[in-house]
């Protein structure tokens, strides 16, 4: 797909060009913000797995550049706004950037010295990795991403903060949500506008942190296993979906956000034609295709087994 038939199917790329976003995904948090109300009295954020950056831009336009414009804040009380990815990214204005594995645990340790004994009032992660397309696979591997991010959460979140992160939802998006609950007084779902309604991806927000009476970070593995366990129950595959059936089945709340009669992510808009349309949209092969793509030895093989195929027939 060429750069103008992007940004003809997909206003939010288009728009992020036109805003300076460096992604589309600063549509979802900005929606996420309109209907939650994210940034209210945040000091204090950790970007996780943030690069390119468009969320640490939306964080750092939201918090730390009117604070910085504003004579009456002093340089010690400017929002702090520290972000981590496996990928170096660009500078971005009142961001602090730690490049590192979120699933590591000194990962955390880097993380909480920069908050220098204070505790954060925003966890924000879009962590996601590599899509295969499988969505049980997918959803596994996001959900021990997320895993990563509340293991941080329950140590840089201060009493009383917010959550919010990247989710597929799939089969056991129900375990996911009572597992949440056990943290947080307020768990939704939520799915902006710029979210495609075509992707498995949603969002939750949790608020108000309240880890349960006791906690201990160190138990947070056991403390997630035995929402699967219920008493009575051995059967592994039992405590994944099956028991939350009957009384014991939870409803979700879910939100959709963003101007619900703004732009649709998953519109395509219409090619140009002529005026009077008498001339219909014709699609040009690509200038350049890729030499060496990943998939070509592949392709080569595929060619190969089904041209032996044919000789044994
Ligand atoms: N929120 C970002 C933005 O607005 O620009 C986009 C995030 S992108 C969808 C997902 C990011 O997750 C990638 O940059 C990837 O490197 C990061 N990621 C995936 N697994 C990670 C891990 N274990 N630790 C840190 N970052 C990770």
């Amino acid at each position: 797909m060429g750069k103008a038939s992007k940004d003809k199917r997909d206003i939010y790329y288009r728009k992020a060009k036109e805003e300076g976003w460096r992604a589309r995904s600063a549509f979802k948090l900005l929606q996420i913000d309109e209907e939650f109300n994210i940034f209210d009295g945040v000091k204090r954020v950790v970007d996780l797995c943030a690069a390119p950056g468009s969320w640490s831009q939306v964080l750092s336009r939201k918090l730390y550049v009117p604070a910085k414009l504003s004579s009456e804040c002093r340089d010690e009380d400017l929002p702090l706004i520290v972000a981590i990815d496996l990928q170096p990214m660009a500078p971005i204005d009142g961001v602090i950037q730690v490049q590192g594995d979120i699933t590591n645990a000194r990962t955390a340790e880097v993380v909480i010295r920069h908050f220098d004994g204070c505790k954060a009032d925003l966890v924000v992660c879009d962590g996601a990795p590599d899509v295969t397309g499988l969505h049980d696979m997918d959803e596994f591997v996001q959900s021990q991403l997320i895993l990563a991010a509340l293991t941080i959460v329950t140590h840089v979140l201060r009493v009383g903060g917010k959550f919010i992160a990247k989710i597929f939802r799939g089969k056991d998006t129900s375990l996911l949500y009572c597992q949440l609950k056990i943290f947080f007084e307020q768990v939704t779902f939520a799915k902006p506008k710029s979210s495609r309604n075509s992707s498995i991806e949603a969002f939750v927000v949790c608020e108000k942190y309240s880890p349960p009476e006791g906690f201990n970070e160190k138990d947070l593995y056991h403390l997630l296993e035995k929402v699967g366990t219920p008493s009575g129950v051995s059967n592994d595959s039992d405590c994944r979906s099956g028991w939350l059936e009957g009384p014991n089945k939870v409803y979700i709340p879910f939100l959709a956000c963003g101007d619900l009669s703004g732009y649709d992510s998953d519109r395509s808009y219409p090619l140009p034609s002529s005026q009077d349309g008498s001339q219909s949209y014709q699609s040009l092969e690509p200038v350049q295709p890729p030499i060496a793509p990943p998939y070509k030895k592949a392709l080569e093989m595929k060619k190969a087994a089904s041209t032996s195929t044919h000789r044994l027939v």
